[in-house]
Formats: structure tokens, sequence, C-alpha cells
């Protein structure tokens, strides 16, 4: 019997998904291993229960807690899919404000009447889906990298742990031998954030922020105080620890309360 697997999606722009509907030819050699049993974004089918579901999206309302809390309980192994699963994805930044605020910067012309009327923004909090259930694996970044879908896919139906690197980007960017962007007048989270995209932002001169989260034990202080040396304010440093990893903001927060 081939592993039953799922696909579902909860707030998100769906490109991790996309990401696994465009595996091209190694779709192939993915369909000989499993049955893929449920996919809205490729195909009609349902299922009863399955042997791997992947997550995609943050958890932002009750009935989306109480649609995956069913979907956990009719799995075996639940996979945390990209950003938005692992940590609440940048949509995750709204939580700063009340939802009649977000409503009114995205709706500048909206009528107050229909604001106060409108249920769907009544309580939205994103959050992660290990804020929701248990999560047995998390697949990082935005979007995820197909290679690294391909090997935790394989990893999972043998039995053995994904291999997920715990080590920092900067350790990739040094293969590859890229001028470090702190020595050209650029900032980078690339010292704190988790490796295996390749350094694929610093590669090409962007700044990297973090979209694979943190590594297990991140010296962040140490992070911050390189960003305050190089002269960053206290708010452009938020920005940089927001844009993706605002779940350990909010985390920090909540302990210090
Ligand atoms: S992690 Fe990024 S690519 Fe994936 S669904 Fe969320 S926003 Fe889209
Ligand atoms: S550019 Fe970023 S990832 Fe690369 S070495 Fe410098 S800090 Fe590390
Ligand atoms: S370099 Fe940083 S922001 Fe870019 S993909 Fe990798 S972890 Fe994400």
């Amino acid at each position: 019997m081939k592993p039953k697997i799922a696909f579902f999606d909860f707030a998100s722009c769906e490109g991790c998904q996309l990401q696994v509907a465009n595996l091209e030819e190694s779709v192939i050699d993915v369909a000989e291993v499993v049955d893929v049993v449920e996919f809205r974004e490729v195909m009609t089918n349902k299922a009863e229960s399955y042997d791997i579901a992947f997550i995609e999206g943050s958890i932002t309302r009750p009935i989306d807690e109480k649609r995956l809390k069913a979907i956990r309980k009719k799995t075996k192994t639940l996979v945390a899919l990209g950003t938005c699963a692992h940590l609440g994805g940048v949509q995750r930044l709204s939580n700063q404000w009340s939802a009649k605020e977000n409503l009114k910067e995205v709706y500048p012309d909206a009528k107050e009447k229909d604001i106060n009327k409108n249920e769907f923004f009544e309580k939205p909090h994103h959050k992660a889906v290990d804020e929701v259930v248990k999560v047995d694996y998390v697949i990082p970044g935005c979007p995820i990298d197909r290679t690294e879908f391909i090997k935790v896919l394989v990893a999972l139906i043998h039995g053995k742990k994904p291999p997920i690197p715990d080590y920092p980007v900067c350790v990739e960017c040094k293969k590859k031998e890229n001028i470090c962007l702190f020595t050209i007048g650029k900032f980078c989270m690339g010292p704190i954030a988790r490796a295996g995209c390749g350094a694929i932002c610093p590669s090409h001169g962007s700044e990297c922020e973090a979209c694979r989260g943190y590594i297990s034990h991140p010296h962040e202080r140490a992070q911050i105080d390189v960003l305050e040396d190089c002269g960053l304010s206290a708010d452009e440093i938020m920005h940089r620890k927001t844009m993706f990893t605002y779940k350990y903001v909010e985390k920090e927060k909540e302990e210090s309360k």
C-alpha cells in the first residue's frame, strides 16, 4: 500500500502548494511512491484519512481551528508547509493592530457601517499551525523549496526524520564565497536564519529576512547588537525581526508579561 498524502490550505497565497504542483518531471516519481488523495489545487478527490497531511497557511478564525483539528484527527503525520503554516506568515504582522484598523488601512474608502457589520473580520488573529494542533515536522520557507519537499517526503516514506538544516544561512553563504552584505553597507538576518535555501537572497544581493525562521538556538541579542552597531534604529531592527518572524516577537512579549 502506498502512503496516502493530502494537502490543505488555510490563509495563504497558495505559493507553496504551487511549488508542489509544479514539481515537473519529479511528479511522476512522487506518484509512483505515494497516493495523493486530496489536493484542492489540482484535483477534486476527498479522503477519510491520510498518512501524511501537508498544511499550508496561517490559522486565522475559529472555523479554521475547527477544520485543522479535524484534519489532525484523520492523519498520522502532519507537516506545516511554508512560512505561513510554520510561523504565521507575513500576514501575522496584522496581529499588531485591531481588525478595524487593518480593515480601514486596506479599504480606506469603506464606510464605517460596513466595517462594523463585517463579521468575517470580527476576531482575526493569525497563528502558526503548531499553536493550534501538534505539528510533527516543518518544511520552512516562503515559498518552500521543491527539492527540500522531495527530500522530506522521501524521509517520511522511509520513516526517517526529515533533513531540515539547523545551522544559519551564513554557512551556505560563506560556502558560496559571497561578499557579505554587511561589508557593503547592507544588513542581513543570515546569522540567525535557518539555512536550506542555499542563501538565495544574499547570493543575489538581497538581505535575508529569515523567511525560514530562526535556527534552534539563535544568538539573537548578538544579532541585534550588530544591527545597532551598524546604525539601525529600533524601528528598523523591528522591521527586520517582523517581516516573517513576528511569531518570535509575540512570544517574547508574552514571556515578558
Ligand atoms: S509561505 Fe509564502 S509562498 Fe507559501 S503560502 Fe505562505 S506566502 Fe505563499
Ligand atoms: S550576507 Fe548575510 S548570510 Fe551572507 S555571510 Fe553576510 S550576514 Fe551571513
Ligand atoms: S536567504 Fe533568508 S529570506 Fe532568503 S530564502 Fe533564505 S532564509 Fe529566506
